[in-house]
């Protein structure tokens, strides 16, 4: 029985805790935090719930990719709680809504309705987002449909290029990336795959988690301890061990020492680099990922509403002043910002009527943070408090000129920013989805799944992508350089027969 220490019990952590157990490895997840989880945790306020880093999720029906991977993780009996399939994303462009049905040829019909002379540029459009997609052999889980010559181009070409390739409306063009916010795209910066791989992963089908994204986590801690694995909280790991020829194990900040035969950090691969200071890991290697770029953080505004006042919105709303496009949003001043922003309800059970809670998220760099780094949660001064209060108070009038009078309805309000996100998920300047893929930088933004120092293997967000199918697909890449690749991937047929 091999040993097997796991950095961080995020999704990451977690879903290749449990392959690995389930395996025959004896797992030990190491969290630094109390509660599991990492962007999957959820907090609570008067009863209610709130969701902090995982709101919907995709392709989750019966067959489509992220249903069979939750399938093979042994977690599909999570609650799930389809959004409006005529509408699970609305874009709104200065007063004008868009609705994003489910469904390629539905979203063709509704979006030439509102741009007839584009019909077949959207309808183009969208059989390149299924090309792309579907040219994944890590997306489609099977293993003889890559097209690695369609990847390879769209990861080369940015979203901007290849949608105005098929599009010449500029509304059109603004409201095809309206979803944005959700991977944090920069012009001529992030690939189209990127794109494509999300757009085809919620256009399959939209969901929320009934009672919060926790029960993810939840569910994953229980099938780990099925297998026999274990997570321990409040042990933040500080060193990764090795003897000169491969990994032996980890130190921690309570000065526990786990030793393994191999080490998985689910965390970002700096703060995991600088846990070990083995030669076999080489310098350039190590600047190559000091120097990935990050994506942006967030700042949310999570409210409680008054009982039974706010009808619950089985969509997700994303909206952007007019003139604005949801271009360069991160590139705010301090006198526009917010220049977009994504508001959501919670879905507390199966039929909500009303909403308990909703969460209003919009970018923040983190240079904004700089006068509290340093800081920790609580104890970070009344200015910061200050700061906070003014941007939720700003964030709430955007929100206000898309439905009016929501204030009336909000008992309280609650903030987090970039460093709340540092703070509880220990991801470098609070980003919001970890390493940016930027096609200016061609491969050297690729973050591997092993590393030099024998033993110790990276997972999670920066590993594929970020969000629960990226991440999912991270772990299987990771866990097949441990068990073989075939074997993974009979593993998923079986499970999903
Ligand atoms: C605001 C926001 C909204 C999002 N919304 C969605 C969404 O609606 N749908 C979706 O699919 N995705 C969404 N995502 C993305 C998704 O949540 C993440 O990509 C994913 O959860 C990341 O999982 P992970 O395991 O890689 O990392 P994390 O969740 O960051 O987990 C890392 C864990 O490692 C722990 N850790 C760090 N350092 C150490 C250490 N030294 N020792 C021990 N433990 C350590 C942390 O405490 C944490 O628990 C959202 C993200 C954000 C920020």
């Amino acid at each position: 029985m091999k040993r097997c220490v796991i950095i961080g019990s995020g999704l990451g952590g977690l879903s290749t805790g449990v392959i690995l157990a389930r395996e025959g490895y004896d797992v030990t997840i190491l969290e630094q935090e109390a509660q599991i989880g990492g962007c999957l945790q959820c907090f609570k306020r008067h009863g209610i719930k709130f969701e902090t880093g995982m709101h919907f999720i995709g392709s989750a029906r019966k067959g489509q990719t992220l249903n069979r991977l939750l399938r093979y993780l042994e977690i599909d009996d999570v609650a799930l709680s389809e959004l409006d399939r005529q509408a699970y994303d609305i874009v709104r462009l200065g007063a004008d809504e868009f609705r994003f049905p489910n469904g390629a040829e539905a979203f063709i019909d509704q979006m030439s309705t509102y741009f007839p002379h584009e019909r077949d540029g959207i309808a183009d459009y969208m059989r390149c987002v299924e090309r792309v997609a579907n040219a994944s052999s890590l997306h489609t889980l099977s293993l003889e449909n890559a097209d690695s010559a369609i990847s390879n181009e769209y990861q080369l070409r940015s979203i901007n290029e290849v949608i105005d390739s098929h599009v010449s409306d500029p509304l059109l063009r603004n409201v095809l990336v309206g979803n944005l916010p959700l991977y944090a795209a920069r012009r001529d910066k992030t690939p189209f795959s990127t794109h494509a791989f999300i757009v085809d992963f919620y256009n399959q089908s939209s969901f929320r988690v009934v009672d919060g994204s926790d029960h993810i986590g939840f569910a994953l801690l229980r099938k780990l301890g099925q297998y026999g694995g274990r997570v321990l909280t409040r042990q933040q790991v500080v060193k990764i061990n090795s003897d000169g020829a491969r990994v032996t194990g980890v130190s921690t900040a309570s000065g526990d020492s786990y030793p393994a035969d191999i080490v998985v950090s689910a965390i970002h691969p700096v703060p995991t680099l600088a846990m070990t200071d083995s030669s076999l890991i080489r310098p350039a290697f190590r600047r190559r990922m000091a120097s990935l770029p990050n994506t942006i953080g967030i700042f949310s505004v999570y409210l409680e509403f008054k009982s039974e006042t706010v009808p619950y919105m089985n969509n997700n709303y994303y909206a952007y002043p007019a003139g604005l496009s949801p271009w360069d949003s991160e590139a705010y001043t301090a006198e526009d910002w917010p220049r977009g922003y994504l508001y959501m309800h919670f879905c507390h059970d199966s039929y909500p009527r009303y909403a308990q809670g909703g969460v209003i998220l919009s970018y923040m760099r983190f240079d904004e943070m700089a006068p509290w780094l340093g800081t920790t949660v609580g104890h970070r001064g009344d200015d910061y408090e200050r700061f906070k209060h003014q941007h939720a108070e700003r964030l709430l009038d955007a929100v206000e000129v898309a439905f009016p009078g929501l204030r009336n309805n909000i008992q309280q309000y609650y903030t987090s920013t970039p460093l709340t996100y540092l703070n509880y998920t220990g991801t470098p300047e609070g980003s919001a989805y970890g390493v940016a893929r930027d096609i200016t930088l061609g491969v050297s933004c690729h973050v591997p799944q092993r590393t030099k120092l024998p033993g110790l293997y990276l997972t999670g967000q920066n590993i594929n992508s970020h969000g629960i199918l990226g991440v999912l697909v991270g772990t299987v890449v990771t866990c097949s350089d441990l068990l073989g690749t075939e074997h993974i991937y009979r593993q998923i047929i079986k499970a999903n027969q």
